[in-house]
């Protein structure tokens, strides 16, 4: 393809992504960031595979119900591509643990199905000094940004401190359409490949949040601006 070319395809090949979560966001996210040749992809997840996940969640099937995610969700994987490594994690992504988790990783995706998750990739990647992409669905509504550390908003930007623990549902909880889930899952994995690409900032969802519903297929770009005195990357040039 002239867009990637050889160059790019060595590019990709070379190219490290740890995606937090391997669920309704995972499952494509995982599967296309495979199917693009993406050379070392680390996943994380501690859950079991459920039967109510699968509306959602289609690197899982009725075969795995009962097994653990990282592992079901590694079997598919290595199908699709036995040329890529896979990293599977089973354990649940915490503060703890993040810094070691991206250790080697060049970029990273969350794909998880709670705030707390989704502002500890945006923090960490800002540690490590490395792009992410964070995004949520609930229903048929969908939300996306990239960041880059050092130069553009990032996710505690715009969304400041995590709601106090229990006081908000959890997505799974107010329901998630699969295609919602599946729908931006692409946009995140497409996100990630063209970084390694080189595609420029104004080409990705840097200083803008994709809004995406798809009961009218409206896709808004909503400008976001860095917060000076923001915690995770307030003071970092
Ligand atoms: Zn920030």
């Amino acid at each position: 393809m002239p867009d990637i070319g050889a160059e790019g395809q060595r590019k990709i090949g070379n190219a490290k992504v740890i995606v937090i979560g391997t669920g309704g966001l995972g499952s494509p996210i995982l599967s296309y960031l495979a199917a693009a040749g993406i050379g070392t992809i680390r996943f994380v997840d501690n859950d079991v595979v459920d039967l109510s996940n699968l509306n959602r969640q289609v690197i899982h099937d009725t075969l795995k119900i009962g097994q653990r995610k990282v592992d079901s969700a590694r079997s598919a994987l290595q199908s699709l591509n036995p040329d890529i490594t896979l990293e599977p994690v089973d354990v649940k992504f915490t503060r703890d643990n993040a810094k070691e988790l991206f250790n080697g990783i060049q970029y990273a995706i969350d794909a998880s199905d709670n705030l707390e998750a989704k502002f500890l990739t945006n923090d960490a990647a800002i540690e490590a000094g490395i792009p992410c992409t964070v995004g949520g669905v609930i229903r048929w509504d969908g939300q996306m940004l990239s960041v880059r550390p050092g130069r553009s908003t990032c996710y505690r930007c715009v969304f400041g401190e995590e709601p106090p623990e229990g006081s908000m549902k959890a997505p799974a909880e107010l329901g998630i359409i699969g295609v919602t889930a599946g729908l931006l899952g692409v946009i995140a994995a497409s996100e990630a490949i063209k970084y390694f690409l080189g595609f420029p900032d104004e080409a990705c969802l840097v200083n803008r949040m994709l809004m995406v519903d798809v009961r009218s297929l409206d896709f808004a770009h909503v400008a976001v601006k860095r917060n000076p005195t923001c915690k995770a990357c307030g003071g970092k040039a």
